[in-house]
């Protein structure tokens, strides 16, 4: 979705920057501001990628010249590229009358300084490879004439003989009147002249034999040895003349592979550019404001990938406002199917694609620089490694936790899941917590428990969203649309009767649901008095159970009364500490 580029060195530099987003606002800003440059100037854009487009892969065709596997074709395909180079410098220079050449910006104008184009080199090769080589580099006949006296006499001498045996075979079909008489070649026994059984007995006496075959006898002769011998010294030197300029023109080459490297980089930078700026005007995208810190503010953003597919209905922008002060944590609830990864990943997407410098898929966006982003999706299932599902989620969120911190954008889809509702929910709850008070990241966490949403009040920074449904008569119906507050249920049985399981079974469900929440209701009401001090019990679980082992290794028949005494003292000053 995101790629556009017209040369694989652009491509190749989008990965890279997809995989490595820039981490300074300096950096950002002089790519955006080349970026909306493109996107301005239309017909710089056109031009720059008509041009790019015909620039093959000059960091392969580097690599075969360095390896010296590189063919008179692969010298052809560098020449053709690097000619392209001072007309790509051209397109960005003030080509169209109205336009300063300082409008396009500084990074742009310096990609276009950068580039060299090694023109000497191009008229090198252009002047002395013939302009389709054959595949066969072996067989010669690469080097156009006039690039060396030498081989062009060899070439003429080869053709003179040539000429030569021609003649011959003329001269000897009147002499011997055997009209299919034929001077033929090949690599093994060279010129021969071959006679079929039937003329055998008009061959004159000086033909030597040479070869006998089924139908046919091959002969030679002393003047067709000698002009034998002359053509096939002449092919060979021809080759090894050949071989040599050729081998002189790749050294050329290599030697230019500095200079080429830094058209490559140039080249691969502005067709990546230029990608960026096709994005944004073919779709668009938005120039995002990057700032230094602060909030994460997007107006009508959209999800790149999912926007582009052929939906049955129109994609719905969402907006979406995190706030490090305010709403540090948004819990997003709602049915499944109901848009929540969808709107969590968007929001990543479109992180990540500012800190690349590009535009981004939304109206206005406002984005903090960050330093990474993490995420825990539910799309990865490592079981034929070995691991269960439930074991991979809970590695990936202790990375999370371990790592994020008050620059990071953390993205957890659905936590807990793998196991029993009331663990999952724990830890849900648990890691909110965790994140709220110690990472301070930013996060989006999305899940279906909709009892979560009891975190909004209870924690300071925490919001919440929903992804709105109507209900109707008919079932619910997904609106996609994020809006404040938190869903009220969780709508499985509901998503299970749209993917169309049997009714008696939604029903059943229904009845099961109904009979679990008037239970739920009923111990939740006493458990809610105390839930203040159950929350902050977990916090000691810890210690208690680094306590709990200390005791454990305590040999009390080896500790004297006094060391008894100290390990008392050292383990209720711990708890004292925690205090
Ligand atoms: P959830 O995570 O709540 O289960 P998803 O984000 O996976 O839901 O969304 C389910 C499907 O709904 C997506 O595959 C997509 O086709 C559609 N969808 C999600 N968000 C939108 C949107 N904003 N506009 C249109 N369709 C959407």
């Amino acid at each position: 979705v995101l790629e556009a580029t017209v040369t694989p060195m652009g491509k190749r530099l989008l990965r890279q920057w997809i995989l490595r987003p820039a981490g300074t606002l300096e950096e950002i800003h002089a790519r955006q501001a080349a970026v909306a440059a493109l996107v301005e100037h239309w017909e710089t854009r056109q031009k720059l990628r008509s041009v790019a487009e015909g620039i093959q892969d000059l960091e392969r065709l580097l690599a075969r010249i360095a390896l010296e596997t590189a063919s008179p074709r692969d010298l052809l395909a560098l020449a053709a590229s690097l000619e392209r180079v001072p007309a790509l410098r051209a397109s960005l220079a003030a080509g169209a009358p109205p336009r300063q050449s300082n409008e396009l910006g500084a990074r742009l104008e310096a990609l276009a300084a950068a580039l060299e184009g090694s023109p000497e080199l191009v008229d090198a090769i252009l002047t002395q490879i013939v302009a389709s080589p054959p595949l066969a580099t072996a067989e010669g006949g690469f080097i156009r004439p006039g690039v060396h006296p030498e081989l062009d006499e060899l070439r003429g001498l080869g053709r003179d003989a040539k000429t030569a045996i021609a003649q011959i075979e003329s001269r000897e079909r009147t002499r011997t009147s055997i009209g299919s008489l034929k001077i033929r070649f090949n690599n093994i026994f060279g010129y021969y002249i071959e006679v079929s059984k039937p003329n055998l007995h008009l061959v004159p006496a000086d033909y030597e034999r040479k070869q006998t075959l089924v139908n046919a006898e091959r002969f030679t002769t002393p003047e067709l040895k000698e002009l034998e011998r002359k053509i096939l010294s002449a092919d060979e030197r021809c080759r090894v003349l050949e071989m040599e300029l050729f081998a002189a023109l790749r050294a050329r080459a290599a030697a230019q592979a500095a200079a080429i490297r830094r058209d490559a980089a140039a080249v691969a930078e502005l067709d990546l550019l230029a990608n960026l700026a096709h994005l944004a005007a073919e779709y668009h995208y938005c120039r995002p404001e990057v700032t230094e810190g602060g909030a994460l503010e997007i107006r009508g953003g959209r999800h790149a990938v999912i926007e582009r597919l052929p939906l049955d209905d129109r994609f719905v922008p969402n907006d979406l406002h995190l706030d490090p002060e305010r709403r540090q944590v948004l819990l997003v609830t709602g049915p499944n199917m109901g848009g929540k990864s969808t709107y969590l990943r968007q929001t990543a997407l479109i992180v990540l694609l500012a800190h690349m410098g590009g535009f981004v898929p939304a109206e206005t966006a406002r984005v903090p620089l960050m330093d990474r982003i993490f995420t825990r999706i539910g799309a990865s299932d490592n079981l034929a490694r070995g691991r269960s599902t439930f074991m991979v989620e809970m590695t990936e969120a202790a990375v999370i936790l371990s790592q994020a911190t008050a620059r990071s954008l953390v993205i957890l889809d659905e936590i807990g899941r793998g196991t029993a509702t009331y663990d999952g929910l724990a830890l849900a709850w648990a890691m909110v917590e965790y994140l709220h008070e110690h990472s301070r990241s930013l996060t989006l966490f999305a899940t279906h428990y909709h009892e979560l949403t009891e975190l909004g009040r209870h924690l300071e920074r925490v919001g919440n969203a929903q992804v709105a449904v109507r209900e109707t008569p008919e079932g619910i119906v997904f609106l996609r649309k994020v809006i404040e507050g938190e869903a009220s249920r969780s709508y499985g049985i509901e998503v299970a009767r749209l993917a169309g399981l049997p009714r008696q079974v939604i029903e059943r469900a229904r009845e099961v649901l109904r009979h679990h929440e008037r239970a739920e209701a009923r111990t939740t009401s006493t458990l809610e008095a105390d839930a203040t001090p159950q929350m902050q019990l977990t916090l000691f679980t810890p210690l208690a159970q680094q306590l709990v082992d200390r005791l454990r290794a305590a040999d009390l028949d080896r500790l004297s009364p006094l060391e008894a005494l100290n390990l008392l003292a050292a383990m209720k000053a711990e708890i004292g500490n925690r205090e």
